[in-house]
C-alpha cells in the first residue's frame, strides 16, 4: 500500500483500537507527518507511533477531525472493490429488515463508510458526502452503485451544512441516469408519500422514524391528533390512516405543507388531514389561548443543538417546546416527543420534558423510549452516532 502515513501521538491510538474511527488533529505526530502536507481528502494510511498501520483512511487538514479510519489493516485500497463491498454488506443487512427497496441503505460511520449516507427509494438512490474524503472518492461510490445496484438515477444532496466544516461547497446533482419530471415516490407502511430529493429536507425522507411511525396504530383510533413540524406528513398521515378522526399537521415550510395537502388525497385521507403552514411556537401559543386541545401531540422538530456550544440555549428551546405541547393536551393525552441533535443526551430530553409537566402541575408517564430505526444503526464506540431520541408519554393532571 503505497498511501502516505499519517503518524499518531503515543497513546493517540487507544481510542481507534477501541472501535472508534476519528482522528483528532491535536492526535496527530506533525512533527513527523504534518498535516500540511496532505491534501483535502487524501488517502493515508493511519499509523500508531512505533509505526504500526492500524488501517487505511482519509485525512482532512482543515477539519478538527482530522482524519477518518475506513479499513483495519492495510490490504486494501480505498477504491471501488472496497465500496462493493460495503455496499453488499450493508444492502444484507437491510434486506433482513425490510420486505420493499425503501430505506436508508449506508449510514456513515456505522456502516464503515465514514462521511458517505445513501438513502434508497426503490430504484432511485440519493448519496451524501459529508467529509474531503467521501468527496474526493466520489467517482469510486459512483462506479460501486452502480454495479450493485444498477439505479435508475443516482443524487448527489451534497448540501448539508457540516460541508462547511471540511470547506466543502453545497449543491444538489444528478450523477447517473436521466431527469424526469415525475415526484420520487417513497412507501412506507402501504402509504405512497410523494417527495422531492433536491429541494427536499436532507435526502428527501426521513426513514429514521419509520419504526417509531408504527406506535401510533395503538394510540390514535378516534383520536384528535396534532403533528407539529410535520415535514411531508410522515406522522399525520400514519395516524389518519390508523383511525384518528382528526389530524393538522403544521409545518414552516411551504413546499413541504403543500406536499402534505397531496399526499393526502394520494392516500384518500383528505377528509381527515389539515395541513397548515405556521411556526410550531406560535401556533402552539394561538391554540393554547383559544384553548384547543388534542388527544395526541407529536413533537418532531429540526436540531435545535447544531453545535456543542448550542448545548444550553437548545436544552431550554426543548422544555419550552415540551411544555407548549403539554399545554394543548386533553387532560389525559399522550406526548410523542423527540430530539435529533448529537449533542443532546436522552437523559436532558427527558429531564425537560418532566420539568415542562411540573411547571404545569402535570405527572408524565414514559410509555416508550425511542431511538432512530435499524437501518441507521448505532455504532456503540461512536455516541453520535445515537442521535435519534424519543419518548412517549402519557400526561395526566398531578
Ligand atoms: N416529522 C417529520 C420530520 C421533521 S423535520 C417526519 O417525520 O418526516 C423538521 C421540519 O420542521 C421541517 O420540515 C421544517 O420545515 C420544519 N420546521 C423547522 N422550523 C420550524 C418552525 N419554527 N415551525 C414549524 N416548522 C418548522
Amino acid at each position: 500500500m503505497e498511501y502516505p502515513a499519517l503518524y499518531l501521538k503515543r497513546g493517540e491510538d487507544a481510542r481507534l483500537r477501541a472501535g472508534h474511527l476519528w482522528v483528532f488533529s491535536n492526535e496527530v505526530d506533525v512533527a513527523r507527518s504534518p498535516l500540511a502536507d496532505f491534501e483535502p481528502g487524501q488517502a493515508c494510511a493511519i499509523a500508531d507511533h512505533r509505526g504500526k498501520p492500524l488501517g487505511v483512511g482519509y485525512v482532512n487538514p482543515a477539519s478538527l477531525i482530522c482524519a477518518r479510519l475506513v479499513n483495519r489493516g492495510i490490504d486494501h485500497a480505498l477504491d471501488r472493490s472496497l465500496f462493493v463491498h460495503r455496499f453488499k454488506v450493508a444492502l444484507a443487512l437491510r434486506e433482513r429488515l425490510f420486505e420493499e427497496p425503501w430505506y436508508r441503505l449506508v449510514f456513515g460511520e456505522s456502516d464503515g463508510l465514514p462521511g458517505l449516507t445513501v438513502d434508497r427509494f426503490g430504484d432511485v438512490l440519493v448519496a451524501q458526502a459529508t467529509t474531503a474524503g467521501m468527496e474526493r472518492l466520489k467517482g469510486e461510490i459512483e462506479a460501486a452503485l452502480a454495479k450493485v445496484f444498477k439505479p435508475r438515477q443516482l443524487w448527489w444532496k451534497n448540501d448539508a451544512s457540516i460541508r462547511s466544516l471540511e470547506n466543502l461547497p453545497e449543491y444538489a446533482d444528478l450523477a447517473l441516469g436521466e431527469p424526469i419530471d415525475a415526484p420520487l415516490i417513497v412507501r412506507e407502511a402501504g402509504l405512497e408519500f410523494e417527495c422531492n430529493p433536491v429541494s427536499g429536507q436532507k435526502t428527501g425522507w426521513f426513514y429514521d422514524q419509520r419504526g417509531n411511525r408504527d406506535q401510533l396504530a395503538r394510540l390514535v383510533k378516534g383520536k384528535r391528533v396534532l403533528d407539529m413540524f410535520s415535514y411531508l406528513g410522515g406522522w399525520g398521515l400514519r395516524a389518519a390512516r390508523d383511525g384518528a378522526s382528526e389530524v393538522v399537521c403544521v409545518d414552516s415550510s411551504p413546499a413541504a405543507v403543500d406536499a402534505i395537502t397531496r399526499n393526502a388525497q394520494r392516500n384518500g385521507l383528505q377528509d381527515r388531514v389539515r395541513a397548515v403552514r405556521a411556526d410550531a411556537f406560535d401556533f402552539l401559543r394561538n391554540l393554547r389561548e383559544q384553548r384547543e386541545r388534542f388527544d395526541v401531540v407529536i413533537l418532531d422538530p429540526p436540531a435545535f443543538v447544531k453545535r456543542r456550544k448550542d448545548l444550553a440555549e437548545g436544552r431550554i428551546a426543548y422544555r419550552r417546546l415540551n411544555e407548549l405541547g403539554m399545554q394543548v393536551l386533553e387532560r389525559d393525552g399522550i406526548l410523542i416527543t423527540f430530539s435529533c441533535s448529537h449533542h443532546l443526551p436522552r437523559s436532558m430530553l427527558l429531564d425537560g420534558v418532566q420539568q415542562a409537566a411540573r411547571h404545569l402541575d402535570r405527572q408524565a408517564q414514559m410509555l416508550v423510549s425511542m431511538q432512530q430505526g435499524p437501518d441507521h444503526p448505532v455504532h456503540p464506540a461512536i455516541a453520535e452516532t445515537e442521535y435519534l431520541k424519543g419518548f412517549i408519554l402519557r400526561v395526566l393532571p398531578a
